[in-house]
């Protein structure tokens, strides 16, 4: 059976890792920290916890019990997720994992950067996705908003097919060796351009002409991981059917990033129900 790898550590993946681990599958679970939870406090509406129990040890419990159960827990970003020699390939900032099937269990990102014009133009120079639209913009003049890992590397898909490609990183330093990265720190004001996107305005009065822009602020969510691989979205959030299976054979999607409540106990559903149907898509495709 090919492996499987979720991405989140949060309630849902955990709890998928849960199911597929004890049926049978090689799962490795891949998060870059604790999700949501890490902004909570106490939780007193979970199940089984009468005096309530503290956010961050809810999540460590979890982690706990599914590395227990022989899950590997991987710390890591991903930053894209595209088709391989097992199906899958799961890439991380340092590493790529192959899978039969994944789960997408990250979470809601809130990665929007606080740039004027900036929906305005989306589809029109603004782009979340360098693998998808990258080759629209061929010989011109790109800018990639974003200081982080999932930055740069959206940055290196653009540089060589761009007439010029810099780093907008909005006031911060970046989160990486970007020695070979040309990077603008200014703080950011607006997008501007008559139809289409013709330049970034800064605070301090300056502009940038460009002609694309590819938004790719803290990390990859769920929407950006959606969008390489060619996921159908439904209000933003991840469209999946009552297996929650998505649009692609073997990719699922459990937990905040698909519709619904956002809890912990629907988030552990969802991932309750992903885990055993992406195990039953591991033994019927090899
Ligand atoms: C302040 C606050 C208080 C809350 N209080 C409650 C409460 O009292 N009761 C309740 O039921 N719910 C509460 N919630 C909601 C609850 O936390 C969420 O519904 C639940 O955590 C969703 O689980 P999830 O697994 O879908 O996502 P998350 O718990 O957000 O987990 C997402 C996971 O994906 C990982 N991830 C995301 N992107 C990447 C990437 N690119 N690479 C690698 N890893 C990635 C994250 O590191 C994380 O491990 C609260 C939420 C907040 C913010």
């Amino acid at each position: 059976m090919k492996d499987l790898v979720i991405i989140g550590a949060g309630p849902a993946g955990i709890s998928a890792a849960l199911y597929a681990v004890r049926g049978g599958a090689k799962t490795t679970v891949i998060a870059k920290d604790g999700g949501a939870l890490e902004k909570a406090d106490a939780i007193q509406n979970y199940y089984g916890f009468p005096e309530g129990i503290s956010a961050k040890e809810l999540i460590a419990r979890g982690v706990k019990q599914a590395a227990n159960l022989g899950a590997k827990i991987v710390r890591g970003e991903v930053v894209g997720v595209g088709f391989g020699q097992d199906g899958y390939t799961v890439k991380t900032a340092e590493t790529a994992f192959d899978a039969g099937a994944v789960i997408i269990a990250c979470g809601v990102a809130r990665n929007a950067p606080p740039v004027a014009n900036l929906a305005r133009f989306e589809g029109s120079g603004v782009s979340y996705c360098a693998v998808c639209d990258g080759f629209f913009f061929r010989g011109k003049r790109i800018a990639v908003i974003g200081s982080g890992k999932y930055a740069a590397s959206e940055y290196n898909v653009l540089k060589d097919l761009a007439k010029s490609a810099v780093l907008l990183t909005n006031g911060e330093d970046p989160a990486f060796d970007a020695q070979d990265i040309p990077v603008n720190k200014r703080k950011l004001a607006s997008l501007e351009g008559d139809g289409a996107v013709q330049e970034v305005r800064f605070a301090d009065g300056s502009a940038l002409p460009v002609d694309g822009v590819f938004i790719a602020c803290g990390f990859a969510g769920a929407f950006e991981l959606s969008k390489k691989l060619g996921l159908e979205l439904t209000g933003g959030k991840i469209a999946v059917d009552e297996k929650r299976a998505t649009n692609i054979p073997g990719i699922f999607a459990a937990g905040d990033c698909t519709a619904g409540m956002q809890q912990i106990a629907k988030a552990v559903c969802d991932g309750m129900i992903a885990g055993t149907e992406a195990l039953r898509y591991l033994k019927a495709n090899g």
